[in-house]
Formats: C-alpha cells, sequence, structure tokens
C-alpha cells in the first residue's frame, strides 16, 4: 500500500506549484476516490492528452484529429493577413477571441519575461516569433504586441520589440502595442468587447 502511495505522490510531485505535503495530500485524495470517479478521470485524461496539441503556427493549444497541425484560427482563410497579434497565454487569446474585436492572426509567447531574467530566450516563445516573422507571407504588415498592462508586460513587450526589430524592418512590418483603453494593471484575459476595441484603434 505504501509503496504505490509513494509512487502517486512523487508523480503528483511533479504537477506545478505542487509541493511534497501537498502531493501527500493529493495522493490520499485520489486514492480516496471511488472507482468510477478514477475510471472517468483517466480516460478524460488520455483523451485530452491525445487530441489537444499545439498549433505549429500561433502556437496555442487547441482540440485536433490526428495529422491536424494547425488551428482553426491559423487556417482560417477569412481572417486578416495583415496582422499577427502577440499575446502571452492561451487565455488571452480565448478571451480576446471572444470579444469579435480582433479579426487578424494570433502568436502566444507562453509566458513574459523580465529585465532582470538572464535567460529570456528560454522563458518564451522568441526564437519561435522570430521564425514565424521570417517565413511570414508578404501580406503581413503589422505586429501587435497586446501583453498586459503590468510591469512584466510592459519589460516583455520592449524585450520582444527589440528582439525583432531587424527582421520587422527587413519585412517591413510595423511593431505596434494596444492603446491604453486598457488602464494599468488591466489584465488581458479579463478585458470585454468595449476595451479592446479602443485599445486597437488606440494601437500605436
Ligand atoms: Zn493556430
Amino acid at each position: 500500500m505504501d509503496d504505490q502511495l509513494t509512487a502517486l505522490t512523487e508523480l503528483l510531485r511533479e504537477l506545478p506549484g505542487i509541493g511534497p505535503r501537498a502531493a501527500r495530500r493529493l495522493a490520499y485524495w485520489f486514492v480516496r476516490r471511488d472507482r468510477t470517479w478514477i475510471d472517468r478521470f483517466v480516460r478524460v485524461l488520455s483523451d485530452a492528452h491525445r487530441t489537444v496539441r499545439t498549433c505549429t503556427s500561433c502556437m496555442r493549444m487547441f482540440p485536433g484529429r490526428e495529422g491536424m497541425d494547425r488551428c482553426s484560427i491559423c487556417t482560417n482563410e477569412q481572417r486578416d493577413k495583415h496582422l499577427l497579434l502577440v499575446v502571452e497565454k492561451d487565455v488571452d487569446l480565448e478571451n480576446i477571441e471572444r470579444t469579435g474585436a480582433y479579426k487578424g492572426f494570433y502568436f502566444v509567447l507562453g509566458g513574459t519575461v523580465s529585465a532582470l531574467d538572464k535567460d529570456p530566450d528560454h522563458k518564451i516563445r522568441i526564437n519561435e516569433l522570430e521564425a514565424r516573422l521570417k517565413g511570414a507571407d508578404h501580406e503581413l504588415t503589422e505586429l501587435i504586441l497586446a501583453l498586459s498592462a503590468t510591469t512584466e508586460g510592459e519589460e516583455t513587450a520592449f524585450f520582444i520589440g527589440d528582439r525583432v526589430r531587424s527582421i520587422a524592418d527587413q519585412r517591413r512590418i510595423t511593431v505596434t502595442t494596444l492603446g491604453r483603453g486598457l488602464s494599468t494593471g488591466t489584465e488581458l484575459e479579463y478585458v470585454d468587447t468595449d476595451t479592446m476595441t479602443n485599445a486597437l484603434q488606440g494601437r500605436k
């Protein structure tokens, strides 16, 4: 019994933000669930793991069939090819999409960097973003940095602006940021349609 509990605890410790005590508590919690719930959990987890993949173009997670490597946004021919909007995380993209205020394409950075970071290239997908810009359709004319109006968001925007400047110049892509329709500290994942529309109109 204890061997199995220890094995489960060790696995749970690998979850983000879970320390040894929390892992032990979770292990006890799991083994007390009934059999039906456990079967369902295993099935749902396995299905999600099998079908949810990372879009090779915008880097967001999406549910797709075998062999699909780009999401429904990236393969949508109706979208505005002039615009590429950079967000920190998947939920920011989902929320901007829900506002309906933006019709271009996206790129999910996967995090933020601060001015003090020693190895920023491994914290965000800056190399992937550079590759995306190098391989971009000639129709792309604007890269919009839509990061949260927080210190980290601003430092990340500054870092990206600096890194992509030469490729952007070569390819005549303008780099803009969202207008201050977003008040300081506003997280993009909570933004509503009016604020997003204003922020897009006020971009500079
Ligand atoms: Zn995509």
